[in-house]
């Protein structure tokens, strides 16, 4: 038994015992115990049912995360089946013979707070909250012990850092690591940017819904709008487009995308440009220029529930821009990667730009997160990655 105990409000305990690993401040009945951020801490009932042990950080808005829900240690024999468990997972669904894969999805993998990403022979890592942040090392350790990896980078830059009261940092943690790798996915090649690339420094998630460009690339003039460093694009070129045009505000990934089609050899029918995709939309409209694909990859334009609205406006925006240069009959790639965006709420703003827009669609196809970014059922946090394909007429 452990000292510290966070009792939960009568009526709150339902989500966790069902599985969901946050427990909010509002949550929390009482407290048994002293404990310093970070610690490990027994999560009871209000009648003091045993639910699970987790670690707690009162800084944060989500006090506590659930680790495991049995009587056990946390100790680094834990922490090993945890990761061991996440490899094994990715042995079985078979994307551990993949070049570049996720390798930990945070609470998806019962390892919360902690993302990595493997890429090639090395590893990138993010800790989000300060009870991964004590058993990092432990992390780091293990993970050498499982993979052969020449080297660990920790891209600790995200802000939400900040609420768990971490300071932002960003360093090789163990061997080697080139500022720059190069990966192969779905046979397209590309430079991942690890120290100086946004977020772990590729996309994941996007890998099978840039396959969704099979079907409609062929010949086609494809606009790559929020391409970043080329992904959707460039798949588009391996399959066969006739040109591709990817617009971007960020002058670095530009720079990553114009070399990653050199190093494809399909830098002819590519162009890039740095611009903000908003005012992009409208000048393409005004020149009358048409595409027989458009794609949009924004950012998650909310990243908290208060934010939802003006989300809403932006998506529907760009949507109903897009929708006015795609050609008569052709095709629309659009995403959301907010999780609070809802399937529900993301299709009802696309079929309110699509009346605005005096189009109609047809739904295609529905892609969302590949298998190495699962959706643990009972924590809807963890679905955020929407994307659909749409015939646009
Ligand atoms: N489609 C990419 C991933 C896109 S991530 C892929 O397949 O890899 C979102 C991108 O949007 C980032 O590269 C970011 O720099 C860019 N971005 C954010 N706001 C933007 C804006 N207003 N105009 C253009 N690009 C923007």
């Amino acid at each position: 038994m452990l000292p510290n105990a966070l009792y939960i409000k009568k009526g709150f305990e339902k989500s966790i015992y069902d599985g969901h690993p946050w427990i909010y401040k509002n949550a929390i009945n009482r407290i048994r115990g002293k404990f310093t951020p970070g610690d490990l801490v027994e999560i009871k009932d209000w009648r003091g049912k045993f639910l699970g042990i987790g670690y707690a950080n009162p800084a944060s808005y989500i006090t506590a995360r659930v680790l495991t829900r049995e009587q056990e240690s946390i100790d680094e024999g834990f922490w090993h089946k945890r990761l061991k468990r996440a490899l094994d997972f990715r042995r079985n669904i078979g994307v551990n013979t993949l070049d570049a894969y996720r390798l930990v999805f945070s609470e998806a993998d019962f390892l919360p707070g902690l993302i990595i990403d493997k890429f090639g022979d090395y590893i990138v890592m993010q800790v989000l909250t300060l009870g991964m942040e004590r058993v990092k090392d432990t992390i780091v350790k293990i993970l050498i012990d499982l993979l052969p990896v020449k080297g660990i980078y920790q891209k600790n830059d995200a802000t939400v850092r900040a609420f768990e009261g971490l300071t932002l940092e960003d360093s090789i943690i163990f061997g080697e690591v080139p500022e720059k790798v190069v990966i192969e996915e779905n046979d397209v090649k590309f430079c991942v940017n690890i120290a100086g690339g946004q977020k772990t420094g590729h996309f994941l998630d996007q890998r099978c819904n840039r396959i969704l460009l099979k079907g409609v690339a062929q010949g086609a003039n494809v606009l790559d709008a929020f391409c970043y460093t080329g992904g959707f694009g460039l798949n588009a070129a391996k399959f066969g487009a006739k040109s591709v045009l990817g617009v971007d505000v960020s002058e670095e990934a530009i720079r990553t995308a114009s070399h990653n089609a050199k190093m494809n050899e399909v830098d002819e029918i590519c162009e890039y440009e740095v611009a903000n995709v908003f005012d992009r939309l409208r000048e393409l409209e005004k020149e009358g220029q048409q595409f027989d694909v458009v794609v949009l990859d924004p950012p998650a334009f909310t990243k908290s529930k208060k934010a939802v609205e003006g989300a809403l406006r932006g998506y529907k925006e760009i949507n109903l821009r897009a929708m006015k240069i795609v050609k008569e009959g052709c095709f629309l790639l659009t995403c959301s990667c907010s999780h609070h965006i809802s399937w529900d709420l993301f299709e009802s703003v696309i079929f309110e730009a699509a009346k605005d827009a005096r189009k109609t669609l047809r739904i295609i196809a529905r892609g969302g997160q590949p298998p190495d970014h699962p959706i643990l059922l009972g924590f809807d946090e963890s679905l955020y990655l929407k994307c659909l394909l749409l015939e646009v007429s």
